[in-house]
């Protein structure tokens, strides 16, 4: 397949190692971002060809795994509901909040339902004006724009019984708090190509130069990755603060205006917590208010939450590179992808079930 099968080749790949084993002259620490990313790595081997200067830690970016547990059990108390037909993408079913998951709800009688796209769930509204449809609207700046065209969709249509649950997550504000934490360790980083395929890259200078860490804007087959650590390599040896696109057939620096527009159109910033690692300012998107009846929050009175993680469960370190899932004392022992503690073991992007899928 044409601008895939070649960003497998082995060889090429192979190549591009050797580039980076001839460029670094001293230990780095390299955080990619995306949880897709960490995905490949760890899928491909890439982390155990790399030269040992080259440290892989795994970034923040797994929407389901960041989502926070209070508005997972919002979302489970509103899918409970009888009049509701809740609609979410199927990683999310298995997510615990803190005491079930969305599976349970199903089993327990309650009409939960995998949808591939929002506006399948906009459809259903339409087929079943008897019943309330609502979306569970999570993820990164990649998936905003088809969450706001269901709004947009609905109220073109007039559905007065389609809403969304929002859980929408920006990367420029966690970037930011990973590198201005004292305990932050990352020295560069891979950017997440297909946030800035929509996005841009345009947010991330001024934060390479606050911070005086080198980025490069990375793909996701095996190719782009190596080539991502090849620029990022090549940025910190020579000293340079910049932010290089390494994934140039997808992104460009201004990204696509009319999604970004879109976005803006129907969402506005807000400070958003972070499953496992807090509040982190301005890095959420939630509903203007002039969208309030597409509110799912504001729809179903399912009041304020509060919620406790496992004790057991270090994922906020994992998630801020501090630490590595074989580092919890629960990984394949109490936490399993059966039996998960904590969402970046149930996601098909964290890093724990990356790490129990591929390296045992
Ligand atoms: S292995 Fe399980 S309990 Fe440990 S950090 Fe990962 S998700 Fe949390």
């Amino acid at each position: 397949m044409k601008y895939v099968t070649e960003y497998r080749d082995a060889e090429l790949v192979k190549g591009v190692i050797e580039e980076i084993r001839r460029t670094v002259t001293r230990p780095w620490t390299l955080m990619e971002i995306c949880g897709g990313q960490t995905h490949a790595i760890v899928r491909h081997g890439i982390d155990q060809l790399l030269p040992p200067e080259i440290e892989l830690v795994h970034g923040p970016g797994c929407p389901v795994c960041v989502t926070p547990l209070e508005l997972i059990d919002k979302a489970l108390a509103i899918a409970s509901r009888p009049e509701v037909i809740f609609c979410s993408y199927g990683d999310m079913l298995r997510v615990p909040g803190s005491g079930r998951d969305l599976f349970s709800v199903r089993a327990g009688g309650g009409d939960v339902r995998v949808v591939y796209s929002p506006l399948d769930a906009v459809t259903l509204a339409e087929k079943h004006p008897d019943k309330q449809v609502v979306f569970f609207a999570i993820g990164f700046e990649t998936t905003a724009p088809p969450n706001v065209m269901s709004v947009l969709q609905a109220q073109r249509l007039g559905l007065k019984n389609f809403s969304i649950l929002v859980s929408h997550v920006r990367v420029p504000p966690a970037v930011n708090a990973i590198l201005g934490s004292p305990s932050n360790r990352v020295q560069g980083f891979l950017l997440a190509g297909h946030v800035c395929a929509i996005m841009g890259y345009w947010e991330y200078p001024p934060l390479a130069k606050k911070f005086r860490t080198p980025m490069a804007v990375t793909g996701f087959e095996p190719l782009d990755i190596v080539q991502g650590i090849l620029k990022a390599a090549q940025l910190l040896e020579q000293g340079r603060v910049e932010v290089a696109n390494a994934y140039p057939r997808a992104v460009t620096l201004e990204g696509l205006k009319p999604a970004q527009a879109a976005i803006q159109r129907v969402f506005m910033e807000c400070d958003h917590k972070w499953r496992g690692i807090g509040m982190i300012p301005m890095s959420g998107w939630r509903l203007r208010p002039e969208f309030d009846e597409f509110n799912a929050e504001k729809r179903f009175d399912v009041g304020s939450v509060r919620a406790e993680e496992s004790p057991l469960c270090i994922a906020g370190e994992i998630l801020q590179g501090l630490k590595k899932p074989h580092h919890c004392s629960a990984f394949g022992k109490e936490c399993t992808p059966e039996r998960p503690l904590g969402a970046t073991m149930v996601s098909s992007e964290g890093a724990c079930a990356a790490y129990y899928k591929y390296k045992g």
